[in-house]
């Protein structure tokens, strides 16, 4: 008998385009990607800080450059963007303002909003108009988008509403061949959790809610990322891929 075959996770001959890419989970997903076989596009507003990455992925032999943008200004993403084609976008670049639900300001929100939703809507609009039957749409959520938590009443609204339009664009790109699904880690040591942290008693009460007993780090979001770019997840879209040690299985 002829035996089934793995469906493979190598990426070769795929541009990838990733948000978000100079530090924390963005690099980390650019790595996987990359080392995966893909030509990643790396995305952030500091020049030198995705210079420097860049430079490491080139120098480990790795095909990759930088393009620095801000990604809620939806002219120059058009601009830079409209004459090139990716097979793979990572919608990662996303912010968080915690706070109690009466502290929350309307420069908060629109922050929050404009970076979490509305730049990523807009960019998966735009890649999506040439992207090829074959691709995949990542968009890195949270487990803040299926559960709830104190201080965290706009971040988990803005990931809930990345849930929804995960769903949403699956069902009207899936007759496109494109697949769309979401990341949703737990807390992941990263720059923008690292303040959190300093603080030892949030650190264990996070801890102690994540039944595999320790914080999620980059390395661990690598190869989910991997998984839904290739052909090994080729009928998963729509999905939520929880990276999240349990914490929303209670
Ligand atoms: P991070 O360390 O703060 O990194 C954010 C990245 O986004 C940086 O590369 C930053 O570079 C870039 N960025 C920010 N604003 C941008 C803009 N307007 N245009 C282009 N790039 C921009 O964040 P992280 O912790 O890795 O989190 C990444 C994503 O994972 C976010 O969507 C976050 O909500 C999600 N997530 C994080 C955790 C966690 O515990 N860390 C858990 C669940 C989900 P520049 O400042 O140079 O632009």
């Amino acid at each position: 008998m002829s035996l089934p075959q793995t469906p493979n996770q190598r990426l070769d001959g795929k541009r990838a385009l990733v948000t978000g890419a100079s530090q924390g989970i963005g690099l980390a997903a650019a790595c996987a990607l990359a080392q995966a076989g893909a030509a990643v596009t790396l995305v952030a507003r500091s020049q030198d800080k995705l210079d420097t990455v860049v430079s490491a992925l080139q120098g480990a032999g790795l095909a990759a450059q930088a393009l620095a943008l801000d990604v809620n200004d939806q002219a120059v993403i058009e601009r830079h963007l409209s004459h090139q084609t990716f097979d793979i976008l990572v919608n990662n670049a996303g912010t968080n303002r915690p706070k109690p639900l009466g502290e929350v300001s309307a420069d908060d929100y629109t922050a929050v909003m404009e970076l979490n939703v509305r730049a990523s809507y807009f960019l998966t609009q735009a890649v999506v108009a040439t992207m090829p039957a074959g691709g995949s749409v990542i968009n890195i959520s949270s487990q803040m988008g299926h559960v709830g938590a104190a201080n965290r009443s706009l971040y988990c609204a803005s990931k809930a509403a990345i849930e929804g339009m995960t769903r949403a664009m699956a069902v009207e790109l899936g007759p496109h061949g494109i697949r769309v699904n979401s990341v949703c880690p737990t807390f992941i040591e990263t720059p923008m959790t690292q303040p959190y942290f300093a603080e030892p008693d949030f650190r264990e009460s996070v801890i102690a809610k994540i039944p595999l007993g320790r914080l999620g780090q980059i390395e661990d979001i690598m190869g989910p990322v991997v998984f839904l770019a290739s052909p090994a997840a080729g009928l998963v879209t729509g999905s939520a891929l929880m990276v999240d040690g349990g914490w929303t299985a209670h």
